[in-house]
């Protein structure tokens, strides 16, 4: 099944290992995600796409219990079947928070600090039968346990 990318801009790939797609302002080193044409800090015009890391540590999460409005919100909002998924603010690099899925939605194993790791999750098959994909931030050991089995 093709793969392709829920939207343009916002991460590589889809193949490969994912990096978000930030602006970074050319006068004051702002970054912002996602993308913008120009800086929220200091008003300038001038941005260029950086390539952010691929870890960041969790600032703050909580739990989306129920369907979000769609539109915007692309996935599964029909409420027999919609499945909670964890929503967080991600520390990159010391450079800005980036707001995201998480992929796992159990308070027990969401603890503000953690160390999370950028991933692809299927969000659903569109209408070609293409499988569309979202960015989402997985615990780092449990994507380390995956690359060693
Ligand atoms: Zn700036």
């Amino acid at each position: 099944m093709q793969t392709i990318p829920v939207a343009q801009g916002l991460f590589t790939g889809p193949s490969g290992a994912p990096q978000l797609l930030a602006s970074r302002c050319t006068a004051c080193a702002n970054h912002m995600f996602p993308l913008q044409a120009g800086c929220s800090k200091c008003g300038g015009a001038s941005t260029t796409t950086v390539e952010l890391g691929r870890r960041g540590t969790l600032w703050t999460w909580t739990v989306q219990s129920y369907p979000p409005k769609a539109p915007p919100y692309a996935g599964n909002v029909d409420p027999a079947t919609f499945e909670p998924y964890g929503v967080g603010y991600i520390e990159i690099d010391g450079k800005l928070l980036v707001e995201s899925r998480l992929t796992i939605a159990d308070p027990d194993f969401l603890d503000i600090g953690m160390e999370l790791e950028l991933v692809l999750e299927p969000l659903y098959v569109n209408e070609n039968g293409e499988q569309v994909v979202t960015f989402a931030f997985a615990p780092v050991s449990a994507t380390e346990k995956l690359s060693q089995s």
